[in-house]
């Protein structure tokens, strides 16, 4: 064996003797076996270890895995110890294109498979079909695990085949809400968006759509909308709360986003509830009935209301109640010793705001999976120190007039200072007790996208009248870097 085989056989040893624990700061702290048990130990499982292949198995084939398979063939760690269970059909790609590019009209040059396979989205190697044969790696398509023994190490999938695993990671991202069949939500004609068979539904609806309904003011219910407005159809998005992106944006920046959607023709209907999805003759979707009685006509409904961390089979591993989804420290161990998990589906501790959190966007997800492999592998102790970084970007597709691309990063807390136009740039601060906490920027340079990071991560203090005084974004940015720098 060589060394780094040694070294993490030692590491498996020791996380997978580990007491069963029920705290993750627990699993955090050294176990104590005496040195004599764990030789006993090791060699039993070094030895019922020596001709496994599937020493590590990442369950889940989206954007977390695709990057944690990357960090196991950077470290050598690949070739015929890796196996991934996924319930889709294909390999690994950069989900968020499901809602952009994929979704461009047909005639525009719509993005397509194997062209955003990971990891190309952080301009890595694309990882195609052959790229896992290439390096080893075994792929187990469209057969989602159903259940593990963790005592046996052992995950059972839907078609009955028992795999044994090392260490497991768990990558199984989230699902998509839906709204319950007996308001119509599975009705033809009403689309979810999570993975390339949904976006292939909702496409070939479009092709016979005219009048489409977007449920829903987020980042699924904006990027949706865009791209039927590239479809010329007439599009209407409905939400509950009074403007879009609530998670995120102040009023007045959805504002300035809502009049460039009107302007596109788009329809908003807001501070509405959904009572039901009406069913026309023919069995498909033809109305969103609102509780207020009235129908709003429709041939395809999106609804994009957010998702539920797919802890499935998972829930003994130790779920957090609060934020939901798998609990894991800061390097991803979940209670479970030689259990990890990652992306979506992780609730971690956010260090730099001192909160357990779970982070729906892909930047995690990247992060996430090869901060946790690289600590699986090697000596690596480092806990995870993220800045979030929330993006979108829509209206991109060929011929397009005016496209979008915001970033945010940090923390939307306190007040918010908001400087720029939308002509195409605007900027909003967010300042929590004289600190600069969070930064989000629409329309930016290469440069200036570059610069939030450093202002987010920094949390300079910040003369806020100064930077309400500001004529321009690029002078805003000039007075935020000048107080980080001082
Ligand atoms: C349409 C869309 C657009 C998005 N746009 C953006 C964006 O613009 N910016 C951004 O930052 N983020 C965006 N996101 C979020 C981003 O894609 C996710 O944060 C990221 O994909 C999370 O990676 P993950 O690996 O944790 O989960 P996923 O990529 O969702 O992968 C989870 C995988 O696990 C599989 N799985 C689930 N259960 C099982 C099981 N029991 N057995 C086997 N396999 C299982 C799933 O089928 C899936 O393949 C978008 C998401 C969607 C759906």
């Amino acid at each position: 064996m060589s060394s780094i085989s040694n070294a993490l056989s030692f590491k498996h040893g020791l996380s997978l003797w580990c007491p069963h624990s029920t705290s993750v700061n627990q699993i955090s702290q050294p176990c104590s076996v005496s040195s004599k048990i764990f030789r006993r130990r090791f060699s039993v499982l070094a030895s019922s270890f020596a001709n496994e292949n599937r020493e590590f198995v990442i369950v889940g084939g989206g954007n977390a895995s695709g990057y944690a398979a990357r960090t196991f063939v950077e470290h050598g760690m690949a070739d015929g110890k890796l196996c991934i269970v996924s319930k889709e059909a294909y390999v690994p790609y950069e989900r968020p294109a499901l809602t952009k590019a994929y979704l461009f009209p047909l005639d525009k040059k719509p993005a397509r498979l194997p062209g955003f396979h990971t990891c190309v989205g952080a301009g890595g190697e694309r990882q195609t079909p052959d790229w896992y044969k290439e390096k080893g790696i075994e792929m187990l398509h469209e057969d989602p695990v159903a259940d593990i023994d963790t005592e046996k190490q052992t995950l059972t999938t839907n078609s009955g085949k028992l795999l044994k695993y090392g260490s497991l990671i768990i990558a199984t991202g989230c699902t998509a809400s839906r709204f319950p069949d007996k308001i119509g939500g599975n009705l033809p004609g009403v689309h979810y968006v999570r993975d390339v068979a949904d976006a292939n539904s909702l496409i070939s609806s479009l092709e016979k759509s005219k009048k489409v309904v977007v449920v829903g003011g987020g980042y699924i219910g904006m990027e949706v909308a865009a791209a039927t407005v590239a479809w010329k159809l007439d599009t209407t998005i409905i939400f509950p709360e009074d403007h879009l992106m609530t998670r995120l944006f102040t009023p007045s920046l959805a504002q300035k986003y809502e009049d460039l959607y009107k302007d596109y023709g788009v329809n908003f209907v807001k501070g509405a509830s959904i009572k039901s999805l009406e069913a026309g003759s023919d069995g498909r979707v033809s109305g969103v009935k609102l509780e207020n009685g009235s129908i709003i006509e429709a041939d395809t409904v999106v609804i994009g209301i957010g998702g539920k961390p797919a802890v499935g089979p998972f829930e003994s591993v130790g779920l957090n109640k609060t934020v939901g989804g798998i609990q894991v420290d800061g390097l991803f161990r979940t209670s479970i010793p030689g259990i990890f998990a990652i992306g979506d589906v992780a609730a971690f501790p956010l260090k730099i705001y001192d909160r357990i959190t779970r982070v729906e966007h892909v930047d995690h997800a990247r992060r996430s999976a090869q901060h946790c492999v690289k600590s699986l592998l090697t000596a690596h102790t480092d806990t995870y120190d993220y800045l979030p970084l929330f993006y979108s970007r829509v209206f991109e597709h060929e011929g397009s007039p005016r496209k979008v691309w915001w970033q945010f990063f940090g923390d939307n807390v306190g007040e918010t200072v908001e400087v720029g136009n939308f002509d195409p740039k605007i900027a909003t601060f967010w300042i929590d007790s004289g600190k600069l906490k969070g930064v989000l920027l629409e329309s930016g340079s290469p440069e200036e996208f570059q610069l939030l990071p450093k202002l987010a991560r920094s949390q300079p203090s910040v003369d806020v009248a100064k930077l309400q005084k500001a004529s321009s974004v690029d002078e805003a940015l000039e007075i935020a870097q000048a107080s980080s720098q001082g």
